[in-house]
């Protein structure tokens, strides 16, 4: 299929200029509606105005200025139906055989702060997705860009082809322009309806639209024999980990990323130099320093069978002496906002080795998602943060400065421990972890019976439960293992008997008001 004719009607016009003028010295000839067509004039490209076209001016704000049988009937008329053939002949409708348009940039429009509803409305582009969705309906004789990036690709392919395109690529692009079109609705779809507060008062919209993107394909999934993939939210805030950069290494695994996140989570919320690593899901080892190494070397010390294998994430530039550190022991992924030089150089000799760079920011998800059978299940991200007013002490006892840093910190690591969590701190490290139990005496045990293991005492450390303790045994348990500082949600309807146990016990309580179930 030799090209002849092109409409180009873009609202972001990178690359037009070079894609018209390829287009011209192929002696296509340039259809346009106003503001393409003058950036068109002003590069001296020869170019005709949909109105002198279709014999209609645009009209009624720009609201119409496509919508025309001439424009449609020279898209969707299929050129190896005689019926079709005679009544374009008819009408005098000139077949156009390609298609450049991307869209009033609605969803730029309503992530704009205290945008009203009239521009929002006003930025809902009618006419461009008709012409996208007639030109890849009849993919079959016309061509249809909707991204800039792929101009290149198919400029190279005119070239190549003396002006003509595959029906591969045509079929490819028409798949795309679907895509891009379903977004688009979808996107106003979720905008609209998340203003029916009438219908929701939740906040939530009646219909969720979700569009990710796919960046990789994985190896295998959570097991070797399930399938899998990444895909990232193209809206997705600064800071989380699908903006990472990958500098070496084996391509990223499923539960790598997965854990990765988790560390990187837990690391990039903590203010002083840390180090997290990471192990199925949890931290097994957590710890501030003066810098990178001394964070690594007391995080590794919490748990040192654990970290074996670990995914370790720092919330500093990471030296050349923490890489040498770290050659004690075999590393997944290795996860920092810098590397020195020297750092890198000397990574480079563990080839396999996963290092990510990724900005250190603070931007959260705005939903957290979960799949259950024929659902999804959708919250707010645990964002975390301890709200510092509602802090309070409820026992005779009160910390101790020190104890104040090694409770925020216990009950930071809490947060990104699977449920029943129990974490055990001193000295601004982690002291001993217990997780994912369904009751919360067992992790407490466990914690107990790790911190032992790594030879760390628990004597005068501070400990922190993720939820609140049902009964006054989970506090017994933990004052007897040695804490002398407790941190938890409190809430629970026997909250003042676990408060008289550790009156009884001596040892001082805080409770958040937060609670951090995370499963
Ligand atoms: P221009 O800057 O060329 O004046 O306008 C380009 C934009 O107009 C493109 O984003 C295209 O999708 C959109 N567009 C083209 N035809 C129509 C139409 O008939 N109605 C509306 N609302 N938008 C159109």
């Amino acid at each position: 299929m030799t090209l002849q004719r092109a409409l180009l009607s873009v609202s972001d016009k990178t690359g037009l200029i070079e894609l018209a003028q390829a287009l011209h010295r192929l002696h296509i000839e340039l259809l346009s509606t106003g503001g393409t067509a003058q950036v068109l004039r002003d590069a001296k490209i020869p170019v005709r105005e949909v109105s002198n076209f279709t014999g209609f001016p645009e009209m009624l704000d720009g609201r119409v200025k496509t919508l025309h049988p001439k424009i449609h009937g020279g898209l969707l008329g299929n050129r190896d139906i005689p019926s079709h053939q005679e009544a374009m002949t008819r009408h005098g409708i000139d077949p156009i055989d390609l298609v450049v348009v991307n869209l009033y940039p609605f969803r730029e429009t309503i992530a704009q702060p205290g945008v009203t509803l009239e521009e929002a409305i006003e930025n809902i582009d009618i006419g461009g997705p008709a012409m996208v969705r007639s030109a890849a309906k009849n993919h079959a004789h016309v061509a249809v860009l909707t991204d800039p990036a792929d101009y290149p690709r198919l400029l190279q392919e005119l070239e190549k082809n003396r002006g003509s395109i595959s029906a591969a690529t045509r079929f490819d692009l028409a798949v795309k322009a679907f895509s891009h079109t379903a977004e688009y609705d979808g996107a106003i779809a979720t905008y609209l309806s998340g203003l029916n507060t009438e219908s929701q008062a939740d906040g939530y919209p009646e219909r969720l639209h979700l569009s990710f993107v796919k960046h990789q394909s994985l190896r295998y999934g959570e097991n070797p024999h399930q399938g899998a993939a990444f895909y990232r939210d193209p809206a997705a805030p600064s800071g989380v980990l699908s903006h990472y950069r990958q500098l070496q290494g084996k391509p990223l695994s499923y539960n790598n990323i997965a854990d990765a996140d988790t560390a990187w989570d837990c690391v990039r919320f903590l203010d002083a130099p840390a180090c997290v690593i990471v192990k199925h899901a949890n931290p097994c080892g957590v710890a501030l320093g003066n810098q990178a190494l001394d964070a690594y070397q007391r995080a590794y010390a919490t748990d040192p069978t654990s970290a074996y294998g670990g995914i370790i994430a720092f919330n500093r530039t990471v030296d050349e002496a923490t890489v040498e550190a770290l050659q004690r022991q075999f590393v997944e992924v290795l996860i920092a906002p810098e590397f020195t030089s020297a750092a890198l150089e000397r990574l480079s000799q563990k080839a396999n080795v996963r290092v990510l760079q990724l900005p250190d920011d603070k931007g959260l998800n705005r939903w957290d998602m979960k799949r259950v059978g024929g659902g999804l299940l959708v919250q707010t991200s645990d964002s975390g943060g301890l709200n510092e007013d509602a802090l309070k002490v409820v026992t005779q006892a009160a910390p101790t400065e020190e104890q104040w840093t090694d409770l925020r910190l216990a009950f930071h690591v809490a947060h990104y421990v699977k449920s029943n969590a129990v974490v055990f701190c001193g000295q601004g490290r982690t002291l001993g972890i217990g997780a994912g139990q369904m009751s919360r005496v067992d992790s407490t045990r466990i914690a107990q019976r790790k911190a032992e293991d790594a030879g760390l005492s628990l004597q005068g450390s501070v400990a922190a439960s993720d939820a609140f303790f049902p009964f006054r045994d989970g506090l017994d348990v933990l004052a007897r293992a040695g804490a002398l500082a407790i941190i938890q949600p409190g809430g629970s309807l026997r909250d003042g008997e676990v408060i008289a146990a550790a009156d009884e016990q001596g040892v001082a309580m805080v409770l958040t008001g937060i609670r951090h179930f995370r499963h």
